[in-house]
């Protein structure tokens, strides 16, 4: 297992530098220093190709943009560098990557260790698909590694966890799941979307996959939706014959570029969103109306020595809880002047969204009694989630308590 320290050591060459050259080549025949946007659809083809999937070889050129794409795949080689994994899929969305991961990894009968919270869709698509699908699936509060090893069983072939997770920032201690998994057929999955790889590369603590959306902070400007799931060449060989070309949800050549130019500063937007988020995260600390603050630069969060040793960046997002919350949608909606009310997360934009407990517990997880227990005591009754942006945190504040005042 090697450190975060590695990655900016003399062993190679450090984030940024990545997040701007790795993947990248200039154009052979324009010299054009920035990526190309490649639309086509379709490239001339040797006359002795094969038209199915099966005779597909990824070092034989561009065929079919279904296959693969010139643009799409820098921003998959830049992936991949950024996360230290030998290889990237971009997907049309990050659920795309994460049902690809699904229908890779399990078949009718085997078990799937999954986290009680994870994103509400991923929770869904569990509850629905993959339970019609003959998948038998165990949900359990990955927080601990002792519930994870618990559930493990004979036929166990992938643990899925997120973290931070998705909505209430719990942390998952990866490095003592991959422990757990070794000499397991189960794979290790994280969704690493909240954490990127400037906080914590998954890989590194002996994860097998990384998801990432990448209309999140990878892309970071609310502008293309996307997704990845990186790993070993052998499984991504196979998930792209599978999940890309013949079911098909493939990235756009528009969105891997607008996310490429994106991901150059990705390494420089995730310190300005933690220090705004600290800055924010404060300011809410210390307001009379709210009685609660998660975010995982904090010493008040319950996992903060771990979030400490795992992340080398706290990221954007906090979450917070008020009595008064019933009322607050509304005036958050309605008088909000620079932070968005509105889902996704990530952007540059600060963006904020309310999440009644008995809604989402009734809806998306569907957990049983104890565990919704759990989630209670974490949550309260609401909390809202807050992305916090790179804007001027004095101008987020301000925005936030032009609106609480209205309550106080
Ligand atoms: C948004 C999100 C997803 C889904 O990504 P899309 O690009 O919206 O499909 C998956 N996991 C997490 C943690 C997310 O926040």
């Amino acid at each position: 297992m090697s450190s975060h320290a590695h990655r900016n050591s003399d062993s190679g060459p450090g984030i940024q530098t990545l997040a701007i050259h790795a993947g990248e080549h200039p154009d052979p025949v324009t010299k054009a220093s920035s990526p190309n946007l490649v639309m086509s659809s379709t490239f001339l083809a040797d006359p002795d190709a094969s038209f199915s999937a099966e005779g597909s070889h990824e070092d034989e050129g561009y065929f079919y943009s279904r296959w693969s794409n010139p643009t799409v795949a820098q921003l998959e080689s830049k992936l991949a560098a950024l996360e230290g994994t030998e290889s990237a899929m971009a997907f049309a969305s990050g659920m795309a990557a994460v049902n690809a991961l699904f229908l890779h990894c399990l078949r009718p009968g085997d078990h799937l260790v999954m986290g009680d919270i994870v994103y509400a869709a991923v929770s869904e698509t569990a509850n629905d698909l993959l339970l019609e699908l003959g998948i038998k699936i165990s949900r359990v509060d990955t927080s601990d590694p002792a519930a994870v090893e618990t559930a493990l069983r004979e036929n166990t072939r992938l643990v899925y966890i997120e973290s931070p997770c998705n909505p209430i920032l719990r942390l998952t201690d990866i490095a003592a799941i991959a422990k757990l998994l070794r000499g397991t057929k189960a794979r290790l999955a994280v969704d690493s979307t909240f954490a990127t790889p400037v906080a914590t590369r998954p890989t590194d603590y002996g994860a097998d996959f990384v998801i990432h959306s990448l209309t999140k902070y990878l892309g970071g400007h609310g502008d293309a939706v996307g997704g990845a799931l990186l790993g070993p060449t052998e499984d991504i060989t196979e998930i792209r014959r599978k999940a890309g070309i013949r079911m098909g949800g493939v990235l756009s050549p528009f969105n891997a570029w607008l996310i490429l130019r994106g991901l150059a500063t990705f390494p420089l937007r995730m310190r300005a969103h933690e220090s705004a988020a600290m800055d924010v995260g404060r300011f809410l600390e210390n307001h009379p109306l709210i009685s609660r603050v998660y975010y995982p630069g904090f010493e008040s969060h319950p996992q903060h020595e771990l979030a400490a040793r795992q992340m080398n960046n706290f990221s954007g997002m906090l979450t917070f809880q008020t009595e008064r919350h019933a009322e607050l949608p509304h005036l958050l909606a309605e008088n909000l002047e620079i932070i968005h009310y509105a889902v996704s997360l990530g952007h540059h934009r600060s963006l904020i969204f309310y999440i009644p407990t008995e809604e989402i517990l009734k809806t998306s997880f569907k957990l049983t009694e104890q565990q919704n227990e759990a989630y209670r005591e974490f949550a309260g009754d609401a909390i809202f989630r807050l992305s916090v942006g790179i804007e001027d945190s004095k101008d987020l504040c301000a925005d936030l308590e032009r609106v609480f005042s209205k309550l106080t």
